[in-house]
């Protein structure tokens, strides 16, 4: 467990002590790190967990990663919700208690940087006491800029992987991750809290890949982490690939509590479809987020990023209901 402690204590660790801390894990190891993580967010955030407002307000997407199920090659039905429907939904949020809305879609050239902006005007001229985040993909810095003076507060923008020939067999050429990367750094500099992350057991994965993230995630500090489970969507060039585990995704949310202490560290909708107690596991294993689906019903089934994703079927409010009911059962 020394590696372990170093961790909590700050220490940056080589390469090859993460190496260890990731290829040495059995249950008994992962129950100790889970217990000290959840410790250290006990610690800075007590028994609160946050509650984020989830929008999928478009599943049209230009893009084409390999894993995703609203790739542009992908056979989706396709949706994207008005203004008003999304400020329908923030209403419904907010009568329920949220005061956070996260705008999450493909990229998707409808939505300009013009009709982005007017979007989060509007969003926060009629919620001026909610936060906004949006999760939008990649972006030039103008018009992150233009977001943020809008008044967006934070931005998700998974790095997906920070091993750059992994990023290749995840993505066409066209992508690249010095640009998503250039992304994450201007969102940094414009003041946004900024969100990164990345997938577990995505194709090509190996432990260098979780080293590269845990580095770069301890390099560039981020507010927000995502990290889930790659779940495969029948309709993408990674249909035949398995899942990613879940005992190694708790495991690695809870070595990102000890490194970034202060992080909001969603357990994430892929989390809680793959294992059925997937969000509390999550919040066990130093989570403190978890992010409910306020986009209608007739939509829900459509913003498919992989198979079975956990549809609910409930509105917000009663399955906010069963939520609290069972964070509260693990005392929190
Ligand atoms: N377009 C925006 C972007 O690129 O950041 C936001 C939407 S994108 C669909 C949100 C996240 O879904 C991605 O960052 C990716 O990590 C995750 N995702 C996509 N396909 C997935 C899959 N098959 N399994 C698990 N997560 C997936």
């Amino acid at each position: 467990m020394g590696l372990i402690d170093a961790l909590e204590q700050g220490a940056k660790l080589t390469r090859e002590e993460w190496r260890h801390v990731l290829t040495k894990r059995n249950k008994e190891i992962a129950d100790v790190v889970f217990q000290k993580a959840s410790a250290v967010r006990d610690h800075v955030y007590g028994k609160k967990i946050y509650i984020r407002g989830l929008i999928e307000f478009t599943n049209y997407c230009k893009n084409d990663c390999y894993y995703c199920g609203i790739r542009r090659s992908a056979g989706a039905s396709r949706y994207r919700l008005s203004k008003e429907e999304i400020l329908s939904c923030c209403e419904s949020g907010y009568a329920y208690g949220f005061r956070t809305f996260v705008l999450q879609g493909g990229e998707d050239p409808y939505f300009t940087e013009d009709r982005m902006e007017d979007l989060i005007r509007a969003v926060k001229s009629e919620f001026p006491d909610c936060a906004l985040t949006l999760s939008v993909g990649e972006k030039s810095e103008k018009a992150y800029r233009k977001f943020r003076e809008a008044g967006a507060d934070r931005y998700l923008l998974r790095h997906e992987t920070a091993n750059r020939e992994h990023y290749k067999r995840l993505h066409p050429s066209a992508q690249t991750l010095e640009h998503r990367m250039s992304c994450l750094a201007a969102l940094k500099r414009l003041g946004f809290q900024t969100g990164a992350g990345f997938m577990v057991g995505s194709p090509y994965q190996t432990t260098e890949c979780f080293i590269d993230d845990l580095q770069f995630l301890q390099e560039f500090r981020p507010e927000m982490v995502g990290i889930g489970p790659f779940i495969p969507h029948h309709d993408t060039p990674f249909a035949g690939e398995e899942a990613g585990s879940v005992e190694l995704t708790l495991y690695l949310l809870a070595l990102v509590r000890l490194m970034l202490p202060c992080v909001l560290l969603p357990a994430t909708t892929a989390l809680g479809t793959a294992s059925e107690n997937g969000t509390m596991k999550g919040i066990l294993a130093g989570a403190n987020v978890v992010m409910p689906n306020l986009s209608p019903q007739n939509v829900r089934g459509k913003y498919l990023l992989y198979d079975n994703k956990r549809n609910t079927g409930l509105e917000a409010g009663e399955s906010l209901a069963l939520l609290k009911e069972a964070v509260s059962t693990i005392g929190y």
